[in-house]
């Protein structure tokens, strides 16, 4: 039996669409068995966007009542989507630290900077991602490729998530390779020895179904292949929506499962009674970090 849950979820704290209740009041609507909440952590530096700093404590109030509210139908985990930016913030930064998540999932949204200090991204379009490589990496995909995994592994390393976010999402614009291709040596190389990281440092690898149905990609973050190389090393993994409005807490998901059964993973792991679980339960393991 799957149980469904999903712990990648925005809500208004930082760039969601709606309420934490309307997530939940979702989340029961679909019989998830948990829900995991994990807005974008506040980013100390003023260029960058997440959560307010002063509404972090809002947000862990917030979901503390939702949990109380809750508490007979659906279990309610508060997590943090932690970018790594090396000097900037990590999992391991005070106000995370103090936070107290029960979760969080480590993310590298943005990779070094222009002259004029704006980190390079891939959310603002194909003419910034050429000039990110144009400006920064010398007109060089492979050095701007490489430098993203880099960045994953020292933060897998250095200061561990729990979860691994959608691992190769820099190929968002890489629609029919028209910056790399994922077959090149170079490429399958650096995946690989990310993986190997994350399986080395026993992170969970999320399954990230938001490329799928938003119409980014045709496949999960990250790629069939790569999943096909992570359920070689014994990588669990969670499947996630990374949802920003709740009619998408299970959106993919459907594609997700079908994917990770083609691939011969047999579960998926979800935080059940404050531990990351093998959600199916047949031989009730429970990975211990
Ligand atoms: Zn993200
Ligand atoms: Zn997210």
């Amino acid at each position: 039996m799957v149980h469904l849950s999903n712990h990648h979820c925005h809500t208004l704290f930082s760039d969601g669409k709606t309420s934490p209740e309307s997530f939940v009041k979702k989340a029961l609507e679909e019989n998830l068995v948990s829900l995991g909440f994990s807005d974008h952590a506040p980013i100390p530096n003023p260029g960058l966007t997440g959560m307010k700093a002063e509404a972090l404590p809002d947000y862990q109030q917030v979901i503390a009542r939702l949990r109380d509210t809750a508490r007979d139908h659906l279990q309610i985990y508060k997590g943090l989507e932690v970018d790594y930016i090396p000097g900037v913030i990590s999992v391991n930064s005070t106000h995370i630290v103090n936070a107290n998540p029960d979760f969080t999932i480590g993310a590298v949204h943005y990779v070094d900077q222009f002259d004029d200090g704006t980190y390079w991204n891939f959310e603002s379009g194909f003419r910034q991602f050429q000039r990110g490589v144009d400006e920064i990496f010398n007109g060089d995909i492979v050095v701007a490729v490489k430098r993203y995994y880099t960045l994953i592994r020292e933060m897998v390393n250095d200061h561990r998530p729990d979860v691994v976010a959608h691992l190769d999402r820099i190929k968002k614009l890489n629609r029919r390779d028209r910056y790399f291709n994922e077959n090149e040596k170079w490429y399958r190389e650096e995946v690989i020895e990310t993986l190997q990281a994350i399986a080395r440092n026993k992170c969970i690898l999320e399954v990230n179904t938001k490329g799928y149905y938003s119409g980014d990609s045709d496949d999960t973050y990250p790629s069939k292949w790569i999943l096909e190389i992570a359920n070689q090393l014994e990588i669990p993994v969670h499947l996630a929506s990374d949802a920003h409005h709740p009619d998408h807490l299970r959106s993919g998901f459907d594609f997700g499962l079908k994917q990770l059964k083609a691939i011969g993973y047999k579960n998926t792991f979800v935080m059940l009674d404050h531990c990351w679980q093998d959600s199916n339960l047949i031989e009730n393991r429970i990975y211990i970090f």
